[in-house]
């Protein structure tokens, strides 16, 4: 099995040296957010994943969730339930939720830790509570006061747990192709029917309740994605006074059967006509779940990093007592029958992948939550806007480059293993599998990156690559006289006057034809995220050589941003070429001819 160790000196490395959150904390009003209080929950948000979690994560993959098809009911794996009680019983559930609603109304920026030792250490169980969190925004943001009152202190108490109801078997990334109706009742309610797949928790045996946002149809709405209203279905019906009602009419109709994360309840929802609920206004259910697609989207990134980091502690490990061959210069450990295989300059590459794009990985994801607790808590209007655009222009970064490194790192793991890595004992495929579907729920990764480049930066004028390139220009003139960092500025700053240029390039292009934003985007997503993660990397040498840190831990940032620099980073120029290139070579071939 795969061992868990949360990587608590890293996580504090970023949290309060890099991105200075004490201060942060502090200037949005953030009382309780003390040191000692973000100290306590890393400490026991570790114990409950590596102690509670880690060991379910084996029982979960071999066990599935089972589906008893005259009762509609499914049973999770052994011990996920009283797992998900003890998680409830220790206040997790409302960890960053309102206190109003009985939350601990503490910052983003400290959930996203927890988040990422949760899906580290088990990510099938990891998707029970993940859409709670995206259906109290969406009523927070959305829901009438009576909604508010009635569904989210059960929610954020983990009492009851949410779903999100977008995919049917016809529809997945084209929601405007969606057939669920609802038809309006007389008690100001509706009647909701029709099939969703794919739903995540949408049936299990954890929480008295189970709340499902659905998208539906109303009967006058207009054709597309202009006609799409949100909904609230809950398993058992609520009054506008919160008292729980009859079972509603909606059930499981089938589990699927997938590559990975087996523990996680993949559910057929049929609603015929059941009871819910319209949250906003009609025919804006689109971007009411936007809301809630948002969180959602960065919790995925964050998945993608957890198991990455997880797949290289296990393969840290092995490459150290694994001894195969001498090195090539001579022996290394002349006592041992064989040098450990971490001599080998392929299985540092590995390594050092791995390490490289899970801590730069880490500071991004992290930076980006801080921009939520920014937006919501910000005090100033110029810096909430800045946040506020910065966190559009990122989200799609941190969701399809997170977890496409994390499926990277995963496979890379699994090669340090050899073939061991290929048998389950140790775990790594299961890794490998699980890593998969990040990169396809919440929007695939090519839809992140028509996210990116057609609305976050062709619709919104890059106002969010904009902030990000004061960013990168600010530190490149805070640090032209530290030494510490020297060797980083230049090159940072020649690849964001590269990054502004390629934008524009790629803008004037597509005035011409359309075409050209599709053909670009997924180079322009990854060019994007391997700037960004320079920059996140330079800004960690710095941070590290001013604190307090070990001469060691200074050190290894300082290789692995250099090995960064040198290794990573020049993938931008196969990106930046095939953005050049255009949509041409991309189009030529007719679709018939495909298999000519
Ligand atoms: C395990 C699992 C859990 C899930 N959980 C949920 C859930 O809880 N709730 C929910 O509503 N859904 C859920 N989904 C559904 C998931 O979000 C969709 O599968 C995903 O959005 C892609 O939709 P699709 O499968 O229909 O693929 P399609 O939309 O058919 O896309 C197929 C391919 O075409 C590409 N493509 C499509 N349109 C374009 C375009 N315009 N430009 C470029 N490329 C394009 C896509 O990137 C993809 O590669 C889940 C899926 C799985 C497998």
């Amino acid at each position: 099995m795969s061992l868990y160790r949360a990587p608590l000196p890293d996580m504090r490395f970023v949290l309060f040296d890099l991105l200075d959150a004490q201060a942060l904390f502090a200037r949005l009003g953030f009382e309780d957010a003390t040191g000692d209080v973000v100290d306590a929950v890393l400490e026991e948000g570790a114990r409950f994943a590596e102690s509670v979690l880690a060991p379910l994560n084996r029982v979960g993959d071999e066990q599935g969730c089972k589906f008893d098809r005259a009762t509609g009911a499914v049973t999770t794996p052994e011990g996920f339930s009283q797992a998900y009680a003890q998680y409830v019983e220790g206040g997790w559930a409302g960890l960053v939720s309102p206190t109003q609603f009985g939350g601990q109304g503490l910052p983003h920026a400290v959930g996203v830790p927890l988040k990422e030792m949760i899906d580290a250490a088990n990510l099938a169980w990891g998707n029970f509570p993940l859409l709670s969190h995206g259906a109290t925004e969406a009523l927070l943001h959305h829901g009438e006061p009576w909604q508010q009152e009635a569904f989210l202190k059960p929610i954020v108490a983990g009492q009851w747990t949410g779903t999100m109801c977008l995919t049917e078997p016809h529809c997945g990334t084209d929601l405007g192709l969606l057939k669920t109706r609802a038809t309006p009742g007389e008690d100001g309610s509706y009647a909701i029917t029709g099939t969703k797949i794919f739903i995540t928790a949408g049936e299990h045996d954890m929480a008295g309740n189970i709340v499902h946002l659905v998208l539906a149809r109303l009967p006058d709405a207009p054709a597309g994605s202009k006609g799409i209203s949100l909904f609230i279905v809950p398993k058992f019906k609520v009054g506008r006074d919160g008292a729980i009602g009859e079972r509603n009419a909606v059930h499981a109709g089938a589990l699927e059967h997938k590559m990975g994360i087996h523990g996680s309840a993949t559910c057929v929802m049929n609603f015929d006509g059941a009871q819910g609920w319209l949250i906003g206004e009609p025919h804006k259910g689109l971007a009411a779940m936007f809301t809630m697609m948002n969180t959602a989207r960065l919790a995925v990134g964050l998945q993608g990093l957890g198991l990455a980091d997880r797949a290289y502690q296990n393969a840290l490990r092995y490459a150290r007592e694994r001894l195969q061959m001498r090195a090539l210069s001579g022996a290394k450990f002349p006592d041992r029958p064989a040098d450990p295989i971490i001599v080998h300059p392929d299985v540092r590459r590995m390594l050092l992948t791995q390490k490289a794009l899970v801590e730069g990985g880490r500071a991004l994801g992290y930076h980006a939550a801080s921009l939520v607790d920014i937006v919501e808590h910000g005090h100033d209007a110029d810096e909430r806007r800045d946040a506020d655009a910065l966190l559009g222009f990122v989200t799609p970064i941190v969701k399809a480059c997170l977890t496409e490194w994390g499926v990277e790192c995963t496979y890379h793991a699994l090669q340090c293993f050899g073939g061991h890595g290929y048998i389950a004992e140790h775990g790594m495929e299961q890794l490998a599998r699980d890593a998969r579907i990040t990169t396809l729920y919440e929007g695939t990764t090519g839809i992140q990156a028509l996210d990116l480049l057609g609305r976050k930066v062709m619709q919104q004028q890059g106002a969010g690559l904009q902030v990000m390139l004061r960013l990168i220009e600010g530190f490149c003139d805070d640090n032209a006289g530290n030494d510490a960092v020297a060797e980083f500025i230049a090159p940072l700053r020649a690849r964001a006057a590269e990054w502004q240029a390629l934008t524009m390039a790629v803008g004037r292009r597509a005035v011409a034809d359309a075409d050209e934003i599709g053909a670009a985007a997924w180079d322009y997503l990854f060019y994007s995220g391997y700037v960004a993660l320079a920059y996140w990397w330079a800004r960690s040498v710095a941070a590290a050589e001013a604190s307090s840190h070990s001469d060691a831990f200074k050190a290894a940032k300082r290789e692995t941003a250099r090995f960064y620099f040198a290794r990573l980073l020049p993938r931008t120029l196969a990106h930046k070429a095939a953005i050049e290139s255009g949509a041409a070579s991309l189009l030529a071939l007719d679709a018939d001819r495909f298999d000519a």
